[in-house]
C-alpha cells in the first residue's frame, strides 16, 4: 500500500488494510489473508461478498443496458417500484442514490405536503442521536452535533426529541408539526431497540393530528431484522419509509416509498436525480429481493441473530463491563461501559470486521448468509477480546 494517500480527503480514518476480493461472508486482503465480515460494508451487502445471483444480474445488465434517463420509461424500474409497494404496503416509490439522497426526498414530500395543508413553515420531529445522512437536509435532521459542526446554517425545520420518548413528541409539536421522522432501530446511535409499542403509538399519535409517519430503514430495512422492513414486527403501515444500503447489495440506489396521505405528494418537476432507477440499479436490486425470497433469509436472520446474541450473553456472562447485548435479527450491538475504539484494529488482527458506534457499541452487521459454524466463530473470536477489554479498561478507573 505504497499509495499517495494524500490525494484523498481525509473524511474518513481508514484501516491499515484493502481488500482484494470477497466471497460469501469472507473477504481477502491484499496480501492474501482471510477475514470473516461482520459488519457487510455497514449493513450494505447482505448477501455476502459476489453473490452469484448479484453477479450475473449486474454483469449482465452492464451488457446490456446502464444507463438511458428518467425522461424515458424504465421497465426494471418500474419492476422494481412494483416490488417494493407490494412488500411494504405503500403505494409510490421515488428511486435515489444513497440513503441520504432517499431522506432528502422524504424531508421535501413532509414538506410540500405542509405547504398543501396551509402549513407555511412546516416542522418535521425528529430524535436524538438519530443519523439521517450527510446531506445537509439529512445532516440537520440527524441528532450528532459532531457530524453537523462546522456546517451551519442548516436548514430549518427539524425540532428534536428523545428516541422512545412519546410524551416527548406530544410536548414538542405544534401546528406547524407535518410529520414524525425516525429510525425503526437507530443504527449508529448504537442500536437502539425502541420499546414494543413505539411505533404504533406514533402511528396513532400520527394518525390524530395528521402528520406523516416516516421512517428511515435505510439500514434496519431489507431483511435484515428478520421482516422485510424493521417497523413490520410492530404491524404499523408508515407513510413513508426510506431505503438504500441492503436495497442492491452494494451497487448505489436509495429509495423513498409513500402511502396514504403522502402518496401523489411529489409530482412532476418537484423532485428528479440523473441516475435514480437506472436499469443497473434497480435489475440488481430485483436479484437481491428475489435471493431473500428464494433463500428464506429472513427467517435465517432471525435464527443467527438469536444464536450470535445467545452466544455473547454466554461468553460474556458476568463481566462487570457489559452494559447490554441487544438488537434484532442481525443488527446487533454490545454495549460496553467504557468507549471501546481499539476493539475494531484487534479485531481486524483476528480476522473479523467489525464497527464501534455511539463511543462505546460493538456494532455487528453481518451478511444473512452466514453459516451457523461462521456465526459462532464471530462469538469465538470476539468475546475473548470484548471481555479482555471490559477488564483493561475498568481496572485503572477502579484503583484511581
Ligand atoms: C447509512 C445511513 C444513512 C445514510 O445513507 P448514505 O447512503 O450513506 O447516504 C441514512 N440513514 C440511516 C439510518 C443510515 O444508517
Amino acid at each position: 500500500m505504497s499509495s499517495s494517500t494524500q490525494t484523498l480527503m481525509p473524511t474518513y480514518t481508514r484501516l491499515p488494510v484493502a481488500f482484494r476480493r470477497g466471497r460469501g461472508a469472507w473477504l481477502e486482503d491484499t496480501d492474501g489473508r482471510q477475514y470473516l465480515d461482520a459488519l457487510s460494508g455497514i449493513a450494505v451487502c447482505n448477501l455476502g461478498h459476489a453473490h452469484p445471483a448479484v453477479a450475473e444480474a449486474v454483469a449482465g445488465q452492464a451488457h446490456t443496458l446502464v444507463h438511458t434517463s428518467n425522461l424515458y420509461e424504465i421497465p426494471h424500474q418500474q419492476a422494481l417500484g412494483d416490488r417494493l409497494a407490494q412488500l411494504s404496503g405503500l403505494e409510490q416509490v421515488f428511486f435515489a442514490n444513497s440513503g441520504a439522497e432517499a431522506n432528502e426526498a422524504a424531508i421535501k414530500l413532509a414538506r410540500l405536503y405542509g405547504h398543501h395543508r396551509g402549513v407555511d413553515q412546516p416542522e418535521i420531529l425528529v430524535a436524538e442521536n438519530a443519523f439521517h445522512g450527510r446531506t445537509l437536509g439529512a445532516l440537520a435532521a440527524t441528532g450528532n452535533t459532531r457530524a453537523q459542526t462546522g456546517f451551519g446554517p442548516l436548514p430549518g425545520g427539524f425540532v428534536r426529541v428523545p428516541y422512545d420518548d412519546i410524551p416527548a413528541i406530544e410536548q414538542a409539536a405544534s401546528t406547524n408539526t407535518v410529520a414524525v421522522f425516525v429510525e425503526p432501530i437507530q443504527g449508529e446511535g448504537g442500536i437502539v431497540v425502541p420499546h414494543d409499542g413505539y411505533l404504533s403509538r406514533l402511528r396513532a399519535l400520527c394518525d390524530r393530528h395528521g402528520w406523516l409517519l416516516m421512517l428511515d430503514e435505510v439500514q434496519a430495512g431489507v431483511g435484515r431484522t428478520g421482516y422485510w422492513f424493521g417497523h413490520q414486527h410492530e404491524g404499523v403501515r408508515p407513510d413513508v419509509i426510506t431505503l438504500a444500503k441492503a436495497l442492491a447489495n452494494g451497487v448505489p440506489i436509495g429509495a423513498c416509498l409513500a402511502g396514504g396521505a403522502a402518496a401523489g405528494v411529489l409530482g412532476p418537476g418537484s423532485h428528479g436525480t440523473t441516475f435514480g432507477g437506472n436499469p443497473l440499479a434497480t435489475r440488481a436490486a430485483t436479484a437481491v429481493l428475489d435471493t431473500i425470497n428464494e433463500e428464506g433469509l429472513m427467517a435465517r436472520a432471525e435464527t443467527l441473530g438469536s444464536r450470535i446474541r445467545g452466544g455473547f450473553a454466554q461468553a460474556l456472562d458476568g463481566r462487570p463491563n457489559i452494559v447490554d447485548i441487544r438488537g434484532r435479527g442481525l443488527m446487533i450491538g454490545i454495549e460496553l461501559a467504557e468507549p471501546c475504539p481499539a476493539l475494531v484494529q484487534q479485531a481486524l488482527d483476528e480476522g473479523v470486521l467489525i464497527n464501534v458506534t455511539a463511543g462505546s457499541v460493538v456494532r455487528l452487521l453481518p451478511p444473512m448468509i452466514l453459516s451457523d459454524a461462521e456465526a459462532d466463530r464471530i462469538v469465538d473470536r470476539l468475546a475473548p477480546l470484548i471481555a479482555a477489554t471490559a477488564t483493561a479498561q475498568v481496572s485503572p478507573a477502579a484503583t484511581a
